[in-house]
């Protein structure tokens, strides 16, 4: 990719307005040190100092064509030029195209699609329509789970994030799902572990009381939190256990969905169709925002007569959706999820692996496609991880070390708590992600002091 001359004044200039005046997330203000960007291309993004990026974090994992792909900013241009925007209630060419592309890849009958702006927002549309649906008020969600930062998003958010704002919230019950290597249920095999999980939300349905609970939230494959692929024959036991308890079940594809894992979404995996299903990120690589709800026929046809009781200015906004349409054909007519899947399986797993093999800070290689943890370890035998849950500051200290080491090695990590989840897009080539992994390589040595 092109990479511009350094520019370091330029850069100061971009840094010193930031400081001034961005307000960053999830963030303490005075104690941060953002990277002033000059451009991205492809897997790439460079700075003003002439340093060049791998980025194995596609953003916030969602640029899964990468950065400027032609096709996709031509087609924002294109439909700027001839109707930059109009309100939801209207048919519009992009909007009524991207529905029908989106609802074409689906599983089941997820036919109609409700918009909105991201997928926190996606989110509290589902919870809302569960609720509307069913009339009962109880949404049941794991820990170890990230469903977005908005009011509800965030409660029934299984992170420490939730913590700032979850004052116990009504009508929110958090259960344990399945995660063999820090099992919660001390099983020793994946069949057991599936076993368990199920019974624990058969128990916690039965101690709610079936008929006060809408909906079961569920990210196919919790991301953020760790890349924890659910047991084979999990995700189909929720699906039987909200059927017999008349409980809505749905499916959060923001980060999974579009390709990530190597199908166009996780459930796909898995043989299930939940009855909503929370898609955003990848369905236009975040080009200009966008998510939405996928509804089963069943769900949509309480809303037939019934007005649904919520709305967006921007829902299905004209540029998210052209962007969203010249996605899904770039995906088709370059095979990207057949290269996430096969990328991910010949090359990233084995590699991974591989250095699993001589890294002792590396404690479990998980994942499919072009998603998947490194889970680092102080300790092989006890699994103790890298740094304790939640760790800032000193404590953080190896993590920090870790991240600046791929830094220095041209690689830009997704880091999280004790983990590095490697999510670069998902058409990258073969040789970027040797590049990258060659990087990892380097930076592990540099967590393998940190270990017993
Ligand atoms: N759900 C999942 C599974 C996510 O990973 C995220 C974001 O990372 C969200 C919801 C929230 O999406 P957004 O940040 O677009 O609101």
């Amino acid at each position: 990719p092109h990479v511009p001359h350094a520019d370091p004044q330029a850069g100061a200039a971009v840094k010193a307005a930031d400081r001034a005046h961005v307000f960053h997330s999830w963030s303490a203000q005075g104690l941060i040190d953002p990277l002033a960007v000059a451009g991205a291309e492809g897997a790439y993004f460079w700075d003003y100092d002439g340093n060049r990026y791998l980025d194995f974090t596609s953003g916030l994992v969602y640029t899964n064509i990468g950065y400027q792909h032609p096709r996709v900013v031509a087609a924002i241009q294109e439909q700027a030029g001839r109707l930059a925007t109009f309100a939801p209630a209207f048919a519009i060419e992009a909007r009524s195209e991207a529905a029908r592309l989106i609802a074409g890849r689906t599983p089941g009958d997820l036919d109609k699609i409700f918009f909105t702006n991201g997928g926190a927002e996606a989110v509290e549309h589902a919870v809302r329509m569960a609720r509307l649906h069913t009339g009962r008020p109880k949404v049941l969600s794991a820990y170890r789970s990230y469903h977005g930062g908005t009011a509800t998003a965030i409660n029934i958010t299984g992170d420490p994030r939730r913590w700032a704002s979850d004052a116990g919230t009504a009508g929110v019950v958090h259960f344990w799902g399945p995660f063999l290597y820090r099992s919660p249920f001390y099983s020793a095999t994946e069949e057991e572990e599936c076993a368990r999980a199920l019974a624990h939300l058969e128990d916690t349905i039965a101690f709610e009381g079936p008929g006060t609970i809408a909906a079961v939230v569920l990210e196919t494959v919790p991301g953020t939190a760790g890349i924890m692929t659910p047991p084979p024959g999990y995700l189909a036991g929720v699906r039987e256990i909200c059927d017999r308890h008349g409980i809505v079940f749905v499916l959060d594809e923001v980060m999974a969905g579009f390709g990530r894992t190597g199908r166009w979404f996780a459930a796909e995996h898995h043989g299930v169709v939940p009855d909503l299903m929370t898609f955003a990120k990848g369905v236009n690589s975040g080009y200009v925002p966008l998510g939405g709800v996928a509804i089963s026929g069943r769900i949509a046809a309480t809303f037939d007569k019934r007005p649904y009781p919520g709305g967006l200015t921007y829902s299905g906004h004209p540029l998210a959706c052209a962007a969203a349409v010249a996605t899904i054909q770039v995906m088709e007519d370059e095979k990207v999820v057949e290269n996430a899947a096969a990328l991910g399986e010949n090359v990233i797993g084995p590699a991974l692996r591989e250095l699993a093999g001589r890294h002792p800070s590396v404690g479990e290689v998980r994942g499919t496609g072009m998603f998947w943890a490194l889970d680092l370890v102080r300790d092989r035998e006890t699994r103790e991880p890298l740094v304790p849950y939640n760790a800032t500051g000193e404590a953080n200290a190896p993590m920090a070390a870790f991240a600046a080491a791929c830094k220095r090695n041209g690689l830009w990590p997704f880091v999280n708590m004790n983990r590095t989840h490697v999510v670069p897009a998902c058409n990258i080539t073969e040789a970027e992600a040797k590049e990258g992994i060659a990087a990892l390589d380097a930076a592990l040595t540099v967590a393998d002091e940190h270990t017993v």
